[in-house]
């Protein structure tokens, strides 16, 4: 590891020495990072990544941390992608996104040039990054239907452009979610809109939210399950939590949001064991009173660095 320090010295890649991963992520759960370095320009990630494919070392991307939680310690080095703040209209059709731009800072952007069709994003923490990499998604919309193309860098260390078939999206799922190739720039198909009705459906969005989530200062990681789908239709995973009776239930500093009860909250402390016995139970739970098998939507990271 100390080549790569050298190397962040060398290229003046900040890498501070807080290195407790839970303050960089949303639910606030994890120990300590071998390293962590900010990632300012999307030229950095492309000197540094081939280096730590060539040296074999483990390496995880993170955005807004706001769909993850790390294990105790991370050996690896955590890329922090922050402030990419590179947006351009492409040409007619296409916005140019840098990954580490917030879906917060592109809807602002969108408003002040007119441009319309992400108004679903509105409150959805994290990056454009992120949000490609999970497919993330809200009213009956996600990122897979305005993705055209992406510039990434892939398992080899090379950047290239490629198409959406690349990403292989499914309901809150691509290639990258677990993967480790990264994603610097996404090509977003838009629509001109007025800057009123923009700002009018975005805060229409931002108000649903707030009616019917928690509180986004407690600590999430946002839905926890997947939507099942039962007899051909999407039903919600919490509306099943509920109807088990499971709204507030609280073990090991974890709860069940009484709002929502597919946001599990961190009361205070929590580590991953606890989040996963919790999980475990109120899986175990869904699973004999309503028969339905739950699956994971946050993504747990071991201290070696694997996605999960
Ligand atoms: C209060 C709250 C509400 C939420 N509401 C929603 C919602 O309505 N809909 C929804 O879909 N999600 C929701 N989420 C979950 C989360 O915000 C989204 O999934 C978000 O898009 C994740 O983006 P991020 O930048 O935080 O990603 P991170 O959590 O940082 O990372 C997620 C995954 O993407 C990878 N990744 C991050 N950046 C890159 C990159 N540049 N290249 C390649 N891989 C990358 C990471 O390695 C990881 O595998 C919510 C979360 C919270 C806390």
């Amino acid at each position: 590891m100390q080549k790569i320090i050298d190397f962040l010295e060398k290229e003046k890649i900040e890498h501070p020495s807080e290195t407790a991963i839970r303050h960089y992520t949303t639910i606030k759960i994890g120990g300590h990072a071998g390293l962590v370095a900010i990632i300012r320009k999307n030229s950095e990630l492309q000197r540094l990544i081939p280096r730590l494919l060539d040296g074999g070392y483990p390496y995880i991307l993170l955005g807004g941390g706001s769909n993850v939680i790390f294990a105790g310690d991370s050996s690896g080095l955590v890329l922090l992608i922050d402030k990419t703040p590179d947006i351009r209209i492409h040409n007619k059709e296409l916005i140019k996104v840098s990954g580490g731009v917030t879906n917060h800072n592109l809807l602002h952007w969108c408003s002040r040039n007119n441009i319309g069709g992400f108004e679903f994003l509105a409150g959805i923490p994290g990056t454009i990054g992120g949000a490609a990499a999970v497919n993330a998604g809200a009213f009956q919309r996600s990122i897979a239907d305005v993705l055209e193309k992406g510039a990434i860098i892939n398992g080899k260390g090379e950047t290239e452009i490629v198409g959406s078939d690349y990403f292989q999206f499914q309901y809150r799922e691509s290639r990258f979610k677990t993967g480790g190739e990264c994603i610097l720039e996404v090509y977003l198909t838009y629509v001109f809109k007025e800057n009123d009705e923009i700002k009018r459906t975005v805060a229409d969005n931002i108000r649903y939210r707030k009616l019917n989530h928690p509180n986004y200062h407690l600590q999430t990681a946002g839905c926890y399950f997947k939507n099942p789908v039962i007899d051909g239709r999407k039903v919600a995973a919490g509306k099943l939590i509920e109807e088990c009776g499971l709204k507030g239930f609280r073990e090991n500093r974890m709860m069940v949001s009484n709002q929502h009860a597919n946001f599990l909250i961190n009361e205070g402390g929590a580590t991953c064991e606890d989040a996963k016995k919790f999980e475990r139970h109120i899986y175990e739970q869904v699973l004999q009173q309503q028969g339905t098998p739950l699956e994971r939507e946050v993504i747990y990271i071991s201290s070696e660095g694997k996605k999960y």
